[in-house]
């Protein structure tokens, strides 16, 4: 839809409008109203490149896009009624918990296991452990490829699935050849659209998974949701959404809790939320309220960090990972608070 910014366009601006529209095989229809005639482009509206060139018309106002540019996780598209099931959960049929540790201490597995084996009593579904680290210190523990073993080392003494996050290209293979479940896009490589699409090659066929999260900065939802499609585009469409907080912080958090963007994805997108509250407020004592808050606005999952014995945990973990105890009230409540919801979205 074009909006001018005059009432009307003039001719030559209408004949100049419908010349560009049907570059991309599009026709124009004015709407007469009595103030204003606004114009409707009949076609795929979708091409990026019509839109930036009658953007870039100094009579133009705005463009108004009714086709989402995203068809394939469009609300609206025929992979509404897909549904991924993850560590004997169906999304959306039953709160799906992902908790562990930030970081796999390689030198220390123990930790590993120990906190595997405690998620797995708290009741999560999946367990989480970070093989390789995105760090803003260049000089902090990067992680370490022999973690994938105690990752899968841990998955097999708990039964449970694992999700990590692959940073670059080799670590795909890597990963899905180890046997981990979900792949990880963390909030650094969240618009890195050549790993994504190499993430979408890569699992497409697969039972895979992937857990998308929301890029740092503050970007509109539909990005967010585009950076999906990217991954759907070669045929897998198992892909959570995860918002994680974005930058910049609000004051005394890690970064800005973004939970409450979940209806509007939930409008906007058939695939599941998974809020992880650990990376958004950053501080263990806050994770249960922020857990909560994003069970309350409708969230399909949650990722949190959890360890055995925070202090020793390398990473994120001495400052936001969950001790067992709090992690499984954290899920007690977190579950209650779904059925809850469910009993009042339901009546
Ligand atoms: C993590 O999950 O440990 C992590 C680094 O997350 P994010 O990409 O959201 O910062
Ligand atoms: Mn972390």
């Amino acid at each position: 839809m074009i909006l001018p910014k005059s009432n009307r366009l003039t001719p030559a601006q209408l004949a100049e409008v419908t010349g560009i529209v049907a570059e991309f095989g599009c026709t124009i229809q004015p709407i007469i109203g009595a103030m204003r005639t606004i114009y409707a482009i009949v076609g795929d509206e979708r091409d990026d490149l019509m839109i930036n060139r009658l953007e870039g018309l100094d009579y133009v106002e705005r463009i108004d896009r009714i086709q989402s540019p995203f068809k394939l996780m469009d609300k609206r598209s025929d992979l509404a009624s897909h549904r991924i099931c993850l560590g004997g959960v169906t999304l959306g049929e039953e709160l799906f918990v992902i908790a562990g540790p930030c970081t796999i201490d390689p030198k220390n597995p123990n930790y590993f296991y120990e906190s595997a084996a405690a998620v797995k009593e708290a009741g999560a579904q999946m367990i989480r452990g970070g093989v390789w680290k995105p760090r803003t210190n260049p000089y902090a523990f990067q992680g370490d490829s022999r973690s994938l073993d105690i990752l899968l080392e841990g998955s097999r003494r708990t039964g449970l699935p694992v999700d990590t996050e692959v940073m670059e290209e080799s670590h795909i293979g890597l990963a899905l050849e180890a046997g981990v479940t979900c792949l990880q896009v963390g909030a650094r490589n969240a618009l890195n659209y050549s790993l994504l699409r190499a993430i979408g090659r890569a699992v497409a066929g697969r039972p895979t998974a992937v857990l998308l999260k929301r890029s740092i900065h503050m970007g509109p939802v539909n990005e967010f949701i585009s950076a999906a499609e990217y991954i759907a585009a070669f045929g897998n469409p198992n892909i959570l959404l995860c918002p994680r907080g974005t930058a910049p912080g609000l004051d005394g958090y890690r970064n800005h809790p973004d939970e409450s963007i979940t209806p509007l994805l939930k409008e906007k997108t058939w695939a599941p939320v998974v809020v992880d509250p650990s990376h958004s407020v950053g501080k263990a004592a806050y994770v249960p309220a922020s857990a909560l808050a994003a069970v309350a606005y409708g969230a399909d999952g949650l990722c949190l960090e959890a360890h055995v014995s925070p202090s020793h945990g390398i990473g994120d973990d001495p400052k936001q990972a969950l001790t067992p105890r709090g992690l499984a009230e954290t899920i007690r409540q977190a579950r209650a608070l779904w059925r809850l919801r469910r009993g009042l979205t339901a009546g």
